[in-house]
């Protein structure tokens, strides 16, 4: 085996898989390095899901994956309704001159047929189960790259994509900040007595938002953030006591709810890496920044992440300039860390603002989310910006590479 790459990724989760598929592109060698092999989706829908923008979609499509996610575990969502006590914002996808405004997709399927397509490249090698020891500059300038069965790789550059608790990162010496909300997601996966018409619902709650997310076979999945404490206590509840909160949360808004599907908790925290980048190393995804679901931006977010730095690698590597130089890599640093950071302060802020229940503030985000429906420029900015539309758009992200583009 070739034991010298451009690229190393630590992490073949739903970014790091990505980013082989983006360099391989741009013709550098790869080895992605993963502990856990991936499944491809089971019988039932997994309860892990994610809402995928626009962006997103042309990502994958242009990276030769989209084709492969299996339809009834990808859901198009055509319309938004948000609502606290007073106020209420409709997002319409048909206003927006759009098919739609996303996808609800089923973790385990997008990070499957990821995994499928660069198990078919010629220039990424997959080295699963394989789990980063440590790395290190050798003398001639490149990286050592060790694993922790004893096997060593050379790279140019290393990049982590390995979570929220990088080893990457870690061995970088790069330091976090960030804010950890004392809250829990809930997630399960229900059957509502009326139809979810093909929108994904938020209501929000003093103690969190709770997202119910149109699923391909008529049921929804739930992302309900509460205080950790009551967060438990509902995931231990019975199927039916747990349909009765759910009902009674929602003012029964889709009817009665049935929970159908196993539960899990996820621990929720706001969190940014304070530097993205150093000679020889990149972060990207939740290795760089962690975001409140609340809006559904995290694997977005990282895949514009994957999308840039591919972007600047390629170019480097064109111009015959070193992929591990500063100066190379700051480019993506500049490009990525402004708007993840604009994206993580909006979802914070958001969530303090949602979470008090302090008169002033009811008012304020009553009045601001009635005042946005009707604001129809603010609204249009806003329903850009979660489609992953605005700013500066990595060219794997625009719908000119994408091969199948519904608009
Ligand atoms: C409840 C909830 C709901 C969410 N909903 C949405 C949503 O609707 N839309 C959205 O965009 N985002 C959503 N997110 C966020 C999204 O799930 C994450 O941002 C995304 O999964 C991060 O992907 P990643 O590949 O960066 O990291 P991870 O998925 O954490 O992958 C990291 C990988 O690195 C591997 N790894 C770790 N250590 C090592 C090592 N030492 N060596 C080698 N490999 C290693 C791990 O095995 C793993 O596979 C949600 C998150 C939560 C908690």
């Amino acid at each position: 085996m070739n034991k010298h790459f451009d690229v190393i990724i630590v992490g073949g989760g739903m970014v790091g898989t990505a980013l082989a598929c983006a360099l391989a592109r741009k013709g550098l060698s790869t080895a992605l390095l993963e502990p856990r092999i991936p499944e491809p989706p089971g019988e039932q829908i997994d309860l892990r899901v994610s809402a995928l923008s626009m962006a997103s979609h042309y990502m994958l499509d242009a990276l030769g994956v989209w084709a492969n996610i299996p339809t009834q575990r990808c859901h198009p969502y055509s319309d938004m309704r948000v609502w606290d006590g007073e106020g209420a914002i409709h997002f319409d996808s048909a206003e927006l001159g759009h098919a739609q405004l996303g996808w609800i997709a089923e973790n385990k399927a997008v990070h499957y047929a990821l995994w499928q397509r660069a198990s078919t490249q010629v220039n990424i090698t997959l080295l699963c189960p394989a789990r980063l020891d440590t790395f290190s500059q050798a003398s001639d300038g490149t990286l050592r790259v060790d694993l922790e069965d004893g096997e060593r790789l050379r790279a140019q550059l290393i990049v982590g994509a390995d979570g929220g608790g990088s080893r990457v990162r870690q061995l970088a010496g790069i330091t976090t900040a960030g804010r950890d909300y004392d809250q829990q997601a809930l997630v399960t996966t229900v059957r509502t007595e009326h139809p979810h018409a093909d929108t994904a619902w938020q209501r929000f709650l003093p103690s969190g938002p709770l997202a119910f997310l149109p699923l391909a076979d008529g049921q929804c999945a739930i992302v309900w953030s509460h205080h950790s404490e009551e967060a438990r206590v509902l995931a231990e509840l019975d199927d039916a006591t747990l349909g009765q909160q759910l009902t009674d949360a929602f003012a029964g808004r889709l009817g009665e709810v049935t929970v159908t599907g196993p539960r899990g908790t996820f621990p929720l925290r706001m969190q940014y890496a304070r530097r993205y980048v150093q000679p020889g190393m990149a972060l990207v995804g939740d290795a760089a920044h962690i975001v409140h679901p609340l809006a559904g931006q995290g694997v977005n977010l990282g895949l514009l992440d994957v999308a840039a730095l591919a972007q600047v690698l390629g170019q480097a590597a064109q111009r015959r300039r070193p992929l591990a130089a500063l100066t190379t890599l700051r480019r993506y640093e500049r490009w990525r860390r402004g708007e993840n950071r604009l994206m993580l302060q909006a979802m914070d802020s958001i969530e303090r603002l949602f979470g008090n229940t302090l008169p002033p503030l009811a008012w304020l985000r009553a009045t601001g989310l009635s005042l946005t429906d009707r604001f129809t420029p603010v609204k249009r900015l806003l329903a850009r910006q979660a489609m992953g539309l605005n700013g500066d758009l990595p060219e794997l992200a625009r719908p000119t590479l994408s091969r199948n583009t519904p608009m």
